[in-house]
């Protein structure tokens, strides 16, 4: 349980944030950001007030999963003033405008010094969690993350197939190695819950974040069946927790969130 609060230099700007939770992956596509957004939602949906940085800043997905484009954020008193949308509030690279069709080509130090503004020069105000999806590996912002501010810990996602939960424990070990606590992990796209009989079908194989979370002694968050409301929903900008909140998906994603 997370919700024991963290000391934060009253300096770093970030002491109203109760907890601050990296979500990442060993590799892109495992559905980190659907993940991030979901569980973000989810646990906003308890009452908790929730902020979501999409800190993937060569490839910002948030936006388009949340039906925002560019031109959200404006800057009041030297600090980022978050988007708000569906109640979260919400910063990401891709509010830019003049980044939002363009790739963002930076070198490390400059994305690191992007990730520390959006971190302690937002305006977050009063959270109990914020959220940060982050790039997929062990590169600079998932570095600088852990390096900047004291997070409460990390979330892993990955999918059952050992080319997924084979790299996410490189992950895994580079924050083990930084000191930063893992909260657990989250298996997506787990199974395929068969529209006729109900039944889950594990048709990626059975257990693969299971096995992660033994054999680094973490707890297992909950298992995300792969649905294609979840999916259609991130492409339309209408996240499955708002459009259908008495799903199995969306009660998978309760679940999870209910264990952090
Ligand atoms: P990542 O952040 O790991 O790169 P995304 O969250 O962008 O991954 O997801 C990659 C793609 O998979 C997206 O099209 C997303 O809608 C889809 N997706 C993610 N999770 C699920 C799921 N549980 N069921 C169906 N589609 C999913």
């Amino acid at each position: 349980k997370v919700m024991e609060g963290r000391s934060l230099d009253a300096d770093t700007g970030m002491a109203t944030v109760k907890n601050i939770i990296g979500v990442a992956s060993g590799k892109g596509g495992v559905g980190k950001s659907t993940v991030s957004l979901n569980l973000a939602l989810a646990l906003q949906q308890t009452g908790a007030k929730v902020g979501l940085l999409d800190a993937d800043i060569y490839g910002p997905s948030i936006p388009l999963m949340l039906g925002m484009k560019d031109g959200y954020m404006e800057v009041e008193e030297n600090k980022l003033q978050p988007a708000e949308a569906n109640g979260l509030k919400v910063v990401s690279f891709g509010f830019f405008a003049e980044q939002a069709h363009q790739a963002a080509i930076y070198r490390g130090p400059i994305i690191s010094g992007i990730l520390k503004q959006f971190l302690v020069d937002t305006n977050w105000s009063d959270l109990d969690y914020l959220i940060v999806d982050l790039p997929p590996g062990t590169g600079d912002i998932p570095l600088t993350l852990a390096q900047t501010i004291p997070i409460t810990g990390i979330l892993v996602v990955t999918t059952p197939q050992d080319v997924a939960s084979n790299v996410a424990v490189k992950a895994i070990g580079m924050f083990e190695k930084l000191n930063v606590p893992i909260i657990g992990v989250v298996e997506n796209m787990s199974h395929f819950i068969c529209p006729n009989c109900d039944e889950k079908h594990y048709i990626f194989g059975d257990g693969g974040a299971k096995k992660i979370s033994e054999q680094f002694k973490m707890p297992f968050l909950g298992e995300i069946p792969l649905n294609s409301g979840i999916m259609s929903g991130s492409d339309v900008g209408k996240p499955i927790m708002i459009t259908n909140p008495d799903s199995p998906s969306a009660k998978a994603f309760r679940i999870a969130a209910k264990n952090i």
